[in-house]
């Protein structure tokens, strides 16, 4: 009887194929959709910390000269990195995103 074993393989089976799409869908078309919902000139390059919205890189440099707050939310903006090409995303969270230049 094996049958509980064969199920089980069933389901790794399963979980394998969703595993592959939802890799699949992670890779997203860089298009106009891209583009920065505040100007609608430049490409959104730069992510918000700690509220993870975006913007061009123009426009969080503006508003940061005024005030902190995130275009969206309104929350604070504590520091922005740039929005890393989806080749090479493995450690741009390691810290040291804060610098201003
Ligand atoms: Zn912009
Ligand atoms: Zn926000």
């Amino acid at each position: 009887m094996n049958s509980e074993l064969d199920s089980l393989c069933d389901v790794i089976v399963h979980l394998r194929k969703a595993t592959k799409e939802a890799e699949n869908n992670i890779e997203e078309p860089m298009d106009e959709d891209n583009l920065c919902t505040i100007c609608y000139a430049n490409e959104v390059a730069v992510v918000f910390h700690p509220c993870k919205h975006t913007s061009c890189r123009t426009c969080i440099k503006q508003q940061l000269m005024s005030c902190r707050e995130c275009f969206y939310c309104k929350s604070n903006v504590e520091s922005y990195s740039d929005i890393a090409p989806s080749s090479d995303m493995a450690d741009t969270s390691a810290g040291g995103a804060t610098s201003s230049k």
